[in-house]
């Protein structure tokens, strides 16, 4: 089985332990291995849910083989298996693999390209599949589904599609495709700023670095929407809060707060991140703000994603003095 796997380079072997693996150089805690992608004959490149990264083994004799979900280079059917209504635009879907032991595996962190396979395929004007990126909430090692948290927008394409799914219905898959490679420890302090569903990528980002007991990077944050109601995730982030206040502080931002809201309001400011963090120029690298929102929300505080890449700082960071190796734009 191992072997054939193998073969579809789609394997993530299981092993209990891996003394030797790099986890970036920072830290040398003994490493706890949760999944593994061999992607060459002979060598099998270990994934530490623990350390989040990938480190390379010669050695198969502990591995049990763990199935990953899908590919990068094509599209995995998967079953929607759960719908449940966050909000008045938001849903969270559950989609299953055919596999119960298969995983999502993929680093911290990593996004999923989601296409439509059924009740008509969604084209662009080319003929070409549409397919929109997806953050995961669920764990990259959670066995048997994948768990994504959608806002819906009326005039998109992919996100009203998934919406009009009913349990049993498919999407089309493609993934794990790497964003930002967290080093546990090489940070003493993430800034994340987010807007609306775009808390997916730091949420993946602040729930695993929390989930290491010898990680002490510092997190705030910061997390804008329109209502309270509009708020994602809220609940895990109290608790994570509540959990880790020593590690994590989330300042919630709204544009129209309900009477009796105490906490900011309107658009994040530069006044409000330089009340609640350090500033660019006296950080030093290692300090890293991460951003994701909508495009005006990315472009106001950061200055614009250039397609794929990143783009030169702008915005409110440049502004504090925050320079390119201390942003990153999902
Ligand atoms: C790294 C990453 C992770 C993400 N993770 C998530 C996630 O976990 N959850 C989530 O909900 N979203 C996430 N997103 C956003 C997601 O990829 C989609 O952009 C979103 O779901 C909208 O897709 P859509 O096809 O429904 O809408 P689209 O067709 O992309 O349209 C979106 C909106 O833009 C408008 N629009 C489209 N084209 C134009 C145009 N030419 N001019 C003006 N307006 C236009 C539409 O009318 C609509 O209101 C993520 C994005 C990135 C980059």
């Amino acid at each position: 089985m191992f072997q054939s796997a193998l073969r579809k380079n789609v394997v993530a072997p299981l092993a209990r332990g891996f003394s030797t693996a790099t986890n970036g150089g920072k830290n040398n805690t003994p490493l706890i291995i949760a999944g593994a992608l061999a992607v060459a004959a002979g060598s099998y490149f270990i994934y530490n849910s623990e350390a989040g990264v990938y480190a390379e083994s010669k050695d198969e004799s502990d591995a049990k083989p763990r199935p990953v979900a899908f590919t990068k280079s094509e599209f995995t059917n998967l079953t929607l298996s759960k719908v449940e209504t966050y909000n008045h635009n938001t849903n969270q879907y559950t989609f299953k693999f055919d596999d119960p032991n298969a995983i999502c595996g993929g680093p911290i962190t990593h996004l999923l390209m989601v296409k439509a396979t059924e009740n008509g395929l969604i084209v662009d004007e080319k003929g070409n599949d549409v397919a929109r990126p997806y953050t995961p909430i669920s764990r990259p090692d959670l066995a048997g589904e994948v768990v994504l948290l959608v806002k819906k927008y009326d005039t998109g394409k992919i996100s009203p599609h998934l919406a009009s799914l009913k349990p049993g219905d498919k999407a089309g898959f493609k993934g794990t495709f790497p964003k930002f490679k967290y080093v546990p420890g090489a940070l003493d302090h993430g800034i994340c700023v987010a807007g609306g569903s775009g808390i997916t990528p730091h949420y993946q980002l602040i729930d695993h670095a929390l989930s290491l007991k010898d990680d002490k990077t510092k997190w705030t944050l910061f997390y804008s929407n329109v209502t309270e109601d509009d708020i994602l995730l809220r609940k895990e982030w109290d608790a994570l809060a509540k959990a880790h206040p020593d590690r994590l502080k989330v300042v919630y931002v709204l544009d129209k707060p309900p009477a009796g809201w105490t906490g900011p309001t309107g658009y994040i400011s530069q006044q409000l991140l330089k009340d609640n963090s350090p500033a660019g120029s006296e950080a030093g690298e290692a300090v890293k703000v991460f951003v994701c929102g909508p495009p005006g929300q990315v472009a106001a505080i950061a200055g614009p994603k250039d397609g794929m890449k990143q783009g030169p700082v702008g915005g409110v960071l440049k502004e504090l003095g925050f320079s390119e190796g201390q942003v990153f734009k999902f």
